[in-house]
């Protein structure tokens, strides 16, 4: 962490933003005019069929310390920050959405707190603004099972709004899972690592690019990256159904009736028991089997405002 002016590089995954990209630059740019660091604004762009990258391009022409990476296709949040932290140049690099759910006003705190020594500041959310009560619902406990289950400590209720140092960022760099969990990364990385509470913000301007689908494969991504206990919980479930199995055969054995509902019913609960094992196992398998292709994590149709990106961690 350097003494004397430091460049902060800023990460912005973009997926469909034209509604507020705008907004979102003008309202940093303004930021940064009154910071006493430097900054770039490293723009992802995840594959947008909307005008996203043009309104970039043309921000590009007002304010040089814009960039720009296009990725060929949509490849999702992750990989696109997962991208931008390979590109960016600075002393730390900020994650946040391009959304501006998450306040630059932050930022200063953040620095703060690394000019104090820590290598990762994360953002903690103190509220949720805008969001639907099932997504506060659903994140809530899906943050708290993670807690709960997974192998390393990863932090409650922070999504990716994060700073981090020049040495975090080299090596998360080096880390090529074809569906990565960057939050999970960041805690198995280690390092000094403090927080700051914030309030999450209602999104700028149109509408969440995380459907249901997306959240639940992000979840699915997490649990299967960091956790083994799902693997562990179908051994339970499968000696507990064995002995209640013994067990009732055992009663038949004194009952000489036989009930055909009770048959049934079991019927249903096993198979399913067996089929929801098969799926636990079969997600595991997947990631294991989409490491083994050894394909690139994302593909680059162009690059804009580069001059000097570290070429040698760039994919
Ligand atoms: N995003 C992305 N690729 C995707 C989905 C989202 O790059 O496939 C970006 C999006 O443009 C935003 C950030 O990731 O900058 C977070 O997405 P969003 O705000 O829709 O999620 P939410 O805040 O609703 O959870
Ligand atoms: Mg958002």
């Amino acid at each position: 962490m350097p003494n004397n002016q430091a460049l902060i590089s800023i990460v912005l995954p973009v997926f469909n933003e034209e509604a507020g990209i705008n907004n979102t630059i003008e309202i940093l740019e303004k930021f940064i005019k009154y910071q006493a660091e430097q900054y770039e604004l490293i723009f992802v762009d995840d594959g947008s069929k909307d005008k996203s990258i043009e309104l970039i391009n043309k921000a590009q022409n007002k304010y040089s310390n814009i960039k720009v990476i296009e990725f060929s296709r949509n490849f999702g949040h992750q990989l696109a920050i997962t991208a931008g932290i390979r590109y960016a140049n600075g002393d730390a690099v900020v994650v946040m959405d391009a959304d501006l759910q998450d306040p630059p006003s932050v930022i200063p705190n953040m620095i703060q707190k690394w000019r104090a020594g820590y290598d990762v500041v994360y953002g903690k959310r103190l509220v949720r603004e805008g969001e639907t009560l099932f997504k506060k619902i659903t994140a809530k406990t899906f943050y708290r099972v993670m807690h709960r289950i997974s192998n390393i400590d990863i932090p409650l209720d922070t999504g990716d709004f994060r700073l981090m140092d020049r040495k975090v960022v080299n090596t998360l760099s080096k880390l090529k899972e074809p569906e990565p969990f960057v939050r999970g990364l960041v805690s198995w990385v280690g390092f000094k690592q403090t927080s700051v509470q914030y309030e999450r913000q209602e999104r700028l301007a149109g509408e969440t690019k995380y459907p249901l689908s997306k959240m639940t494969r992000l979840a699915s991504d997490g649990l299967t990256s960091f956790s083994d206990v799902p693997l562990k919980l179908i051994n339970y479930v499968g000696a507990i159904s064995i002995i209640i199995g013994l067990l009732y055969g055992f009663i038949m054995m004194f009952n000489q009736f036989t009930t055909v509902i009770f048959a049934t019913s079991a019927l249903f609960v096993l198979s399913g028991m067996i089929m929801l094992g098969m799926g636990i196992i079969g997600n595991y398998l997947f990631r294991t089997f989409d490491a083994s292709k050894h394909r690139p994590q994302y593909v680059i149709a162009n690059s804009y405002g580069f001059q000097s990106h570290r070429k040698n961690i760039k994919t």
